[in-house]
Formats: C-alpha cells, sequence, structure tokens
C-alpha cells in the first residue's frame, strides 16, 4: 500500500467515525496545490543537471500551511502528497495555528558539494518563492536537509520579499532559528511516551528501546531516552546496526557516527544486520528513519510491546492489524513526532515577535504542548473506542472540518 493510499485510509476511518458529510470530506481529501518544478543548475564541473522539486499545500483551513522539505532519490509527487495530508492532521492534533504542507526535491544529496546543494537549493526557491511565505506556506528540514537548507531559502526569498527570517523554520540559531528546535522531534517523542506510560502505569526508565535511524530523530531520541533513564539496546541507519544488551553507550555512539558518518564500526557493541533492528527484543520499537517499514511482511516479526512512531509513515494500516491483534500498542506519527513542528512553531512565534526565548522556555512549552495533545487524544480514543491512530486521525478531522465550515463556502 502506498503512502497516499494509506494516508487516506486513515482518514476515511475517522469521516465514518465522525460521521462527516460529503462536501467536508471532499474538501478535505483535495489538496489545495500541487507543484513541481524543474530545477535546472550548474555542477561543480560545468555541465548542467536538472532535479525534479515538488512542493504540496494540502490545506490552510487552520492557518498558514506547515511542512519539511526533503532531499532524498525516493521523493516522489505520491509520497510528497501524502506526508503534506499528514502535515495538516498532525499541527490540527498538536493545535497548532497551521495547515500542512510538504516538499521535496528528487535528488541523492551525499552525490552533491556543498557549493551544488546550495545552488539547487536557490533553484529550487526562485521557482516557488511567490508561493511560500510566513504567512502562506512555511518550509522546515525533513530528511536530507537541515539547517544550512534553511538558512540558502531564507536568503534567497529574502531577494524577493525582503529580510523574512519567519519564511523557514528550523533555521540556524544565527539566523533567527530556535534554541530547543535540533532536539524537538526527539524530545516531542519522549514527551509523548511519558504520557503513554503514564496511562498504563509505566515509566521511560527501564525500559529497553531498539532505534531504526541515527540521525536527527534517532540519535537525538536515543540520548533524551537514555538520558530519562531508559535503556537503548540498538540502533542502525544507512550504513549497518550495532547492538548492547547492557545498553548502548548513547553519546560515545553519536560521537562515533559524527566522527565516522555512520554508526557502523563502534566498538561499544555487536554488529548485525541493519535490516533485523525491527525485530529486536526491546520494550520499545522507534522507527526514526524511513516511511513504509513496518508492514504486512515485517509486523508480525516485531518482538517490541510497543511502536513510538518518531518516522513519517512508518507503518500501514496492514501492520496496524497485526499489531493490535498482537497486543503491540502503537503511538502514531501524527501524534508521535509533532515536537519538530510544534518547535517550528515556537521558532516562527519569536521571529514574528523579534524576540528570542531560552532553551527552558522553549523545551516547557513544548512539553506542555505534547501533554494537551496526549489528553485530547486519550479522550477520542475513550469517546470512540478505537487505537490510538484512528483517535488521532478523528480528533484532527474533526478539527479541520469544524475550521472548514466556519469559514463558509459558496
Ligand atoms: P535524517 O536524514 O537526519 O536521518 C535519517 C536516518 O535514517 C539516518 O541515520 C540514515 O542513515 C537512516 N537510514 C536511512 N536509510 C536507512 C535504512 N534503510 N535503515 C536504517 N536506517 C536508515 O532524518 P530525520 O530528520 O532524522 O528524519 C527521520 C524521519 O523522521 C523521517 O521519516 C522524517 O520525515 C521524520 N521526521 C523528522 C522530523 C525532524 O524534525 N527532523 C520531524 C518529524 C518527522
Amino acid at each position: 500500500m502506498n503512502a497516499t493510499e494509506a494516508t487516506t485510509t486513515y482518514f476515511l476511518r475517522a469521516a465514518r467515525l465522525l460521521d462527516l458529510d460529503q462536501r467536508t470530506e471532499r474538501q478535505l481529501l483535495t489538496p489545495f496545490r500541487e507543484i513541481k518544478v524543474e530545477c535546472t543548475m550548474t555542477r561543480d564541473d560545468g555541465t548542467l543537471a536538472t532535479f525534479v522539486g515538488y512542493r504540496v499545500q494540502h490545506d490552510n483551513a487552520r492557518g498558514p500551511m506547515k511542512g519539511g522539505i526533503r532531499y532524498h532519490p525516493q521523493v516522489d509527487p505520491d509520497e510528497v502528497s501524502a506526508l503534506a495530508a499528514l502535515m495538516t492532521w498532525k499541527t490540527a492534533i498538536a493545535d497548532l495555528p497551521y495547515g500542512g504542507a510538504k516538499g521535496g526535491i528528487n535528488c541523492t544529496p551525499k552525490q552533491l558539494s556543498e557549493r551544488e546543494l546550495q545552488r539547487l537549493t536557490r533553484v529550487f526557491t526562485q521557482k516557488i518563492h511567490d508561493l511560500i511565505g510566513p504567512h502562506m506556506d512555511i518550509p522546515a528540514p525533513d530528511m536530507g536537509t537541515n539547517a544550512q537548507t534553511m538558512a540558502w531559502i531564507a536568503d534567497e526569498y529574502g531577494k524577493f520579499h525582503g529580510h523574512s527570517p519567519a519564511v523557514v523554520t528550523g533555521k540556524p540559531v544565527e539566523l533567527g532559528g530556535s534554541l530547543g528546535r535540533e532536539a524537538a522531534t526527539g524530545r516531542g517523542l519522549l514527551y509523548a511516551t511519558e504520557c503513554l506510560f503514564e496511562d498504563e502505569g509505566k515509566s521511560v526508565a527501564g525500559q529497553t528501546y531498539a532505534i531504526q535511524g541515527f540521525g536527527n530523530v534517532g540519535s537525538w531520541a536515543a540520548r533524551l531516552f537514555h538520558q530519562a533513564g531508559g535503556r537503548v539496546v540498538a540502533a542502525s541507519d544507512a550504513s549497518g546496526a550495532v547492538r548492547n544488551r547492557d545498553g548502548l553507550d548513547v553519546d560515545a555512539l553519536a560521537t562515533h557516527t559524527a566522527r565516522t558518518g555512520g554508526v557502523t564500526g563502534f566498538s561499544g557493541g555487536e554488529a548485525f544486520p541493519a535490516d533485523q533492528l525491527l525485530y529486536e527484543e526491546c520494550d520499545a520499537l522507534i522507527p526514526a528513519a524511513l516511511g513504509g517499514v513496518l508492514t504486512k511482511d515485517t509486523a508480525p516479526n516485531v518482538r517490541a510491546r510497543y511502536v513510538l512512531e518518531g518516522a513519517n509513515h512508518p507503518s500501514d494500516p496492514e501492520a496496524d492489524e497485526i499489531f493490535a491483534r498482537n497486543g503491540v500498542v502503537v503511538l502514531p506519527d501524527v501524534y508521535a513526532n509533532a515536537g519538530g513542528v510544534t518547535v517550528s512553531y515556537l521558532e516562527w512565534v519569536q521571529n514574528i515577535q523579534q524576540f528570542r526565548w531560552d532553551e527552558e522556555r522553549v523545551n516547557t512549552e513544548l512539553r506542555r504542548s505534547m501533554r494537551a495533545a496526549y489528553t485530547s487524544l486519550a479522550a477520542t480514543r475513550t469517546a470512540y473506542k478505537c487505537d490510538l491512530r484512528t483517535a488521532a486521525f478523528a480528533l484532527a478531522v474533526a478539527r479541520v472540518a469544524a475550521a472548514t465550515r466556519l469559514r463558509g463556502s459558496d
């Protein structure tokens, strides 16, 4: 099942539960705008190369659209469209005054030099600058992009529209980025997990965790769960996987990864095949890399009791059914990884106020927001007697539908 089919399945399930009328259902299913641009730029060797870029703006009923920009060879219109819709639901669950969007360029960033990445980013920005903006659509980093990418977008956008730091979030702190943004998605996942475990009479401390992906989300989750007393027993990335039943020294692993580019070769654990990470013995599995990894083929072999979705769309609906049968509780991506967009929102607020908050204030607001969202989520789950993913979509769709109706239409 592809990403759009999966997202549509979840949406329709929520729409039925809410008894949503046909008109609103159609409005919410149809993206606001889909942009495709050809980005031609000069390579370092003087030749020309063309890359296809996308921006899908899904819905703006609750506010300007918001979502990451991904540089990856698997970027395609279907995936971008599904992830844009997911952002609409995610910002609604977190109760942020935003809609949803997503973008990406089909490219392999590791095969491009820093200068080529900068040129590509500037060309992409030139092509979409009049369709983004602080009150229209606000990009952020995603897989393959980072604070530097956002700095280039803000700089290029500024040439057309004047100094506008609020056009992107996830910027370097020196250019108006928020303190706490880099760790925000991992930290939000920790706060979300605290809420879930409290509900279940457990705590983050003392549980074991296996983490797929050791990039921004995975490595921060590893450090923060470890600091909270959790034991990270396995971690993987594109280079390989490493495990240690006594718990990995997460800080040493992060240092090793920063130095060598991957977890492979880490001396503080035993190497094993990365495709086995999902099946590691642990209390909680944290997918924090690619989407679509938990399917009808892989889900039956998951031994964890909890799946904490750091990545976007790691599980498909068939995997969910298997998890439900096997008693595996899933903390769904639309809530679990909302910490990133929440601190993006706090960055945007600081940019608009032209006022900087300290990191403690940012983290306090993030925790308050994740806990408030969980309270609404748990209440929705109780009201509809459903799983957390269905509850998350029901909560989101109800909020966006209400905004859509209140705005009115012809
Ligand atoms: P990243 O590029 O920083 O890290 C991705 C990690 O996944 C890297 O360690 C990479 O080596 C690893 N990886 C790639 N292929 C793999 C494979 N086959 N097996 C194991 N590991 C593999 O990206 P990120 O920002 O950490 O994003 C990870 C996921 O989290 C994505 O799904 C993204 O959409 C989602 N997400 C990110 C944020 C954010 O703030 N960065 C927010 C919400 C959701």
